[in-house]
């Protein structure tokens, strides 16, 4: 049976034009970053560097947790622990109702996506709107995101005017961008002062001084995180770094390595909710920290390394899988090869194990990759994981659940006959002599492929001729 994966795949790659949206998108994100990184000596080192503030903070995981609540609490902000996105969306609704909140607008945020939220919220008559330009976009079109920073990344100018006329048919038709932008702008900016509460993700919190911090771009970030009397972050558990001195270097190598910027326009540090006299900011800051599967992959030494991302998508940008399937492909929240690795790990290889295979191991994506995630790496073990004839030695969700008895069994009767000399050669021999009537449709792999054509006769036949001692 054909996989889901498979068809949307099939799906994508027949869109000529989200194909093209995608390879100039990424074109364009790939040269920013290497334009932002002019000496290369210096990138490593950054690497080196990040990659050890991340898995510093890693190491202490718990701890940093724990002093984290401690000075979020004592600089005001009610910290929520959700080890579950039901969990999660029910904290959420509970703040919103002791405010009597009928309404959120939300900053960009992917632990919501992940969370379902939008769906959740709006199933219980809430409306929840995004005010991110990408996530806006996307909205209207009842899309999910295609990329992690760049929500609609897959669709081009004129495919946005087209769709702002079909929404807002008052408003006269234009493909300026400025326009488009100013009109999102004025429907946004009256629903910021009116929404009761504000919802945003974290990028990092910093455990030495109970900050969130939060990076953006358009203002809106900030808007819905001050606006609004109730400010609720949402974040994953693993965004936590020691001190506030990890914070530069890591704000420097996420905004070159995401979008080729030096720095991104605003960079908020949330540490309290308004004290008296302040004429602005929410009167009251809730942190939701959701689990969601990550303590399961922090208790792998291996797969822990997941857990640096900073979710910077350079090594989406990077990807040539994802460069021509598109972020709608996976299925999931979080697309490219962090998906890849970070999706089967949360919700199961028997789930999304699938998404393991969709690389070709190229390592473009670990080479940009800014902490440096070994992720060729991670995606052999889970491949691994998801074949292993021994499950229970592993904590990873649905291991074994991908092993079939026939690929089982061919492995097998080949590991057989390589370790037997005589039945190897006697077997090689044949298979070349008689190569004409051999199958030559393998299934998947010669979907896309000619299959392979024997030679006349074997490497050990051939060294032999040459008098080359082969044994
Ligand atoms: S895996 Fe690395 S490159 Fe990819 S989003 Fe995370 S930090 Fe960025």
């Amino acid at each position: 049976m054909t996989s889901e994966f498979r068809i949307t795949v099939r799906e994508n790659l027949a869109k000529a034009e989200v194909r093209a949206n995608f390879y100039r998108a990424m074109d364009g994100l790939m040269t920013r970053r290497l334009d932002q990184f002019p000496d290369k000596v210096e990138l490593e080192r950054l690497r080196t560097q990040s990659m050890a503030i991340r898995a510093n903070a890693l190491s202490k995981l718990p701890e940093l947790l724990e002093q984290l609540e401690t000075n979020l609490t004592r600089n005001g902000i009610q910290v929520h622990w959700a080890e579950t996105t039901d969990q999660a969306n029910q904290i959420v609704l509970g703040i919103m109702q002791q405010h009597n909140a009928q309404s959120i607008i939300k900053g960009k945020s992917m632990v919501s996506e992940e969370m379902g939220l939008n769906h959740f919220l709006e199933a219980l008559g809430i409306e929840a709107l995004e005010s991110d330009l990408g996530e806006f976009i996307i909205q209207l079109d009842h899309e999910a995101p295609s990329h992690i920073i760049m929500p609609a990344i897959h669709k081009n100018r004129v495919q946005i005017a087209k769709l702002f006329h079909e929404k807002f048919p008052d408003i006269p038709y234009t493909e300026d961008v400025d326009e488009l932008t100013q009109l999102a702008r004025r429907i946004l900016r009256d629903k910021f002062y009116a929404a009761p509460v504000g919802l945003s993700g974290v990028n990092f919190m910093v455990a030495e001084t109970g900050t969130l911090c939060l990076v953006e771009n358009e203002g809106n970030g900030r808007m819905s995180t001050t606006a609004p009397p109730v400010h609720i972050a949402v974040t994953g558990i693993e965004k936590v770094v020691e001190s506030l001195s990890d914070v530069p270097p890591l704000l420097s190598i996420l905004t070159r390595s995401a979008t080729g910027q030096p720095i991104t326009t605003y960079v908020n540090m949330i540490s309290s909710p308004r004290k008296p006299g302040e004429k602005d900011g929410p009167e009251e800051v809730h942190l939701v920290l959701l689990d969601n599967g990550r303590s399961n992959i922090y208790s792998d030494p291996e797969l822990l390394a997941t857990l640096r991302c900073i979710r910077c998508g350079a090594c989406i940008n990077h990807c040539p899988v994802y460069v021509r399937i598109g972020g709608h492909s996976y299925g999931t929240v979080y697309p490219g090869p962090i998906g890849s690795i970070l999706e089967p790990q949360k919700a199961g290889l028997d789930v999304h194990g699938e998404l393991t295979q969709a690389s070709t191991l190229c390592g473009a994506c670990s080479e940009v990759c800014p902490v440096r995630i070994p992720i060729p790496s991670i995606l052999n073990r889970l491949r691994y994981d998801g074949v292993r004839k021994d499950a229970a030695n592993t904590h990873t969700v649905g291991s074994g659940k991908r092993r079939t008895l026939s690929e089982a069994a061919t492995w097998k009767t080949w590991a057989w006959a390589a370790t037997h000399p005589a039945l190897y050669h006697t077997g090689s021999k044949l298979a070349t002599r008689f190569k004409g009537m051999l199958p030559t449709n393998l299934g998947a792999w010669t979907s896309v492929r000619t299959a392979p054509k024997l030679a006349e006769s074997t490497l050990h036949e051939r060294l032999k001729a040459l008098g080359v001692d082969h044994e």
